[in-house]
């Protein structure tokens, strides 16, 4: 691969201090990851810190004021990102080598490294091609998809030349229960109908977004609840398919790509857009979401550590002397950070655990560390996040510092893939089935202690001495 930046130093005033990337990876997953990754994270930080998180606000301005602007721009500054990434290297990488052929070839932990610096800007995931929803839309047609599919739709994906979305939530039903999943899905000759309405479509409102994968009940009088759904394909563009309006998020439209209230009449789709086959939209389902949970839990440990320099440049801004000092000169800030560093930290390192594990077999394998991360590391950043909003005062909530919106995007990581209920349920059974052993343990060894305790000559006492009888005969010898 040729390198045209000198990794040892970085142009961003004061970087070439700090080590790089690859000297910061945690001493437990070193030995998992190879040169070739740990050159390529070195570029990533490079790429991300001195192209993309300046190019966020060239990214913005490109974008347009009005919202017809807004969903109708492709903003130039990312073609041009996207043309610099492929020049590096950078493409792709999300793509586990030991599951997809048509990735760059590194494992889930060694693009989980990545991964965090790509989620310090709003522009580097989609710059290397690693964002999501395409991401999971990828990894369904390379895991599933028919050869047709494939060169229709994953070759112009892994190319970065068209957009997707995954439609599944709808706005009448629970959707976090996707057994409830309701729009129609009826078979007529050698076609479907599609009937209903979808919401939270993310990447509908992008123009190049040019396929909807659709999950929908087929089957409704299946006795089993898991198989009566399907997964389908909608062009984008078929009749009656029509986005009725865009979601915002906190205020903020997340133009051009968006969140789509999509409405669904009579559209008709030939039986050869089913992915995998009909009944069978839980198994694609569950095999989209596995490692996108990890990637989205290590974008959020970038936007945390994002959080945490400006945190700590705001508390070192010697323009703000709140009672005649540095903020870091107050005790409490320096809590904070300390506190920020240790849980940064700690949530990394659960979550590389969580992607070596899949490394070591599949996303089903690491279900519990999946869902670990999927629960604790959001809240981790919010955590971070909201403090360094605080260091800021007024600004912290404004858009002058990037992390207002890092907040609220970060906010809907508590629900996006299913709510943290879910998965704390989920965690809270699996867990608990250990408690009927673990209460006969606890009384074994309670009795064991009495046997031990015999055999030294030793009668069952209360030593903290709160037993009164044996108090009252003590205070006689
Ligand atoms: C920014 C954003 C992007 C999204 N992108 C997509 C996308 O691209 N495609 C897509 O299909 N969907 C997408 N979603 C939708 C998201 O996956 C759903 O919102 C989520 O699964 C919850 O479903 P729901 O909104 O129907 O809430 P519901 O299922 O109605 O749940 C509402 C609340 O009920 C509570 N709850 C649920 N289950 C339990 C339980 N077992 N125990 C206790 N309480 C419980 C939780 O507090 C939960 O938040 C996106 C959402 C957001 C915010």
């Amino acid at each position: 691969m040729s390198v045209p930046y000198s990794i040892k130093t970085l142009a961003v005033a004061g970087t070439d201090k700090q080590p790089k990337a690859s000297d910061k990876i945690p001493i437990i997953a070193r030995p998992f990851v190879s040169d070739r990754a740990k050159k390529t994270l070195d570029i990533v930080e490079k790429f991300v810190e001195e192209e993309c998180i300046p190019g966020d606000a060239v990214f913005s301005q490109q974008l347009g004021l009005t919202p017809d602007a807004r969903f109708r721009a492709h903003p130039p500054i990312l073609e041009d990102l996207k043309k610099r990434a492929r020049e590096l290297g950078l493409w792709n990488m999300f793509l586990p080598k030991n599951h997809f052929k048509e990735g760059a070839g590194f494992s889930n932990l060694e693009y989980g490294l990545m991964a965090e610096y790509l989620g310090k800007s709003g522009i580097a995931s989609e710059a290397t091609n690693c964002n999501a929803p395409d991401t999971g839309n990828m990894e369904v047609f390379a895991k599933y998809g028919t050869q047709a599919q494939k060169d229709r739709w994953l070759k112009p994906l892994l190319e970065g030349k068209i957009r997707s979305a995954f439609l599944m939530t709808e706005p009448d039903v629970a959707s976090s229960d996707a057994t409830n999943i309701s729009l129609t899905m009826v078979k007529d000759g050698n076609d479907y109908v599609l009937n209903g309405a979808k919401w939270w479509s993310s990447g509908a409102g992008d123009p190049r977004c040019q396929i909807y994968i659709v999950m929908a009940k087929s089957d409704p009088g299946n006795k089993n609840v898991y198989r009566q759904q399907s997964v389908i394909l909608v062009p984008f563009d078929t009749p009656g398919v029509k986005i009725e309006r865009m979601l915002s998020v906190m205020g903020y439209d997340d133009a051009p790509h968006g969140h789509g209230h999509v409405t669904f009449t009579n559209v008709r789709v030939p039986a050869s857009n089913l992915i995998l086959g009909a009944g069978r939209g839980f198994e694609v389902i569950q095999g989209r979401l596995g490692p996108g949970r990890i990637h989205h839990a290590m974008r959020s440990i970038g936007a945390a550590e994002r959080a945490l320099e400006h945190f700590l440049a705001r508390i070192n801004d010697p323009r703000k002397k709140p009672f005649g000092k540095q903020l870091h000169e107050h005790g409490i800030q320096l809590e904070r950070v300390a506190r920020s560093r240790i849980e940064i930290d700690a949530a990394r390192l659960q979550v590389l655990n969580a992607a070596i594990m899949i490394d070591s077999k599949d996303a089903k394998f690491a279900l519990k560390e999946i869902a670990e991360a999927k629960v604790l590391i959001p809240e981790m950043a919010l955590t971070v996040i909201d403090r360094a909003m605080q260091a800021y005062g007024g600004a912290g909530v404004s858009q002058d510092t990037p992390l207002a919106r890092m907040w609220a995007s970060g906010r809907t990581m508590r629900i996006v893939d299913g709510p943290d209920e879910v998965h704390l349920l989920q965690l809270g059974r699996n867990e608990n089935k250990r408690g009927p052993f673990l209460l006969e343990k606890v009384e074994w060894q309670k009795k064991r202690g009495e046997e031990m305790a015999k055999s030294y000559g030793l009668q069952n006492k209360d030593v903290l001495q709160l037993d009164r009888e044996w108090s009252k005969e003590k205070s006689k010898l």
